[in-house]
């Protein structure tokens, strides 16, 4: 799966046909705030490529993987959470309760995060 998904929410932001404001972008990558957020600040780092989560990556990927760690970096700086610290996570499948299966990454921070893991 390498297309641009019709019905996946994240290839139309990704495209830009929602006119979603992007915190950042690369030739690879997009960066924008999650409609519901779990920390002061929660940014979503996606793939413009449709990936359906981390289990789908092959080595091949290297250099989107390394892309996509980079965009968090920068947007990290970019909204003054590089110091105080701040959370990089994917989710994958149903135990991690994965909602939206085009890979991408939570950036969280702003503020002190709990501890996470069972629920
Ligand atoms: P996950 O549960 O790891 O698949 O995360 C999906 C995330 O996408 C959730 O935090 C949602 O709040 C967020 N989300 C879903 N739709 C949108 C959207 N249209 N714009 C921004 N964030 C979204
Ligand atoms: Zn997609």
């Amino acid at each position: 799966m390498t297309d641009a998904q019709d019905d996946c929410i994240f290839c139309k932001i990704a495209s830009g046909a929602l006119g979603t404001e992007l915190v950042h972008e690369t030739a690879t990558t997009v960066a924008f705030n999650d409609l519901a957020p779990l920390a002061n600040k929660h940014i979503l780092i996606v793939p413009k490529r449709h990936i359906g989560s981390l289990a789908e990556l092959s080595h091949g990927d290297d250099g989107l993987l390394g892309d996509l760690m980079e965009t968090a970096r920068i947007v990290a700086g970019k909204l003054g959470i590089a110091d105080s610290g701040y959370r990089v996570l994917t989710n994958v499948g149903p135990d991690a309760g994965q909602t939206v299966f085009h890979l991408h990454w939570h950036l969280l921070g702003g503020e002190p995060l709990g501890q996470f893991g069972r629920q």
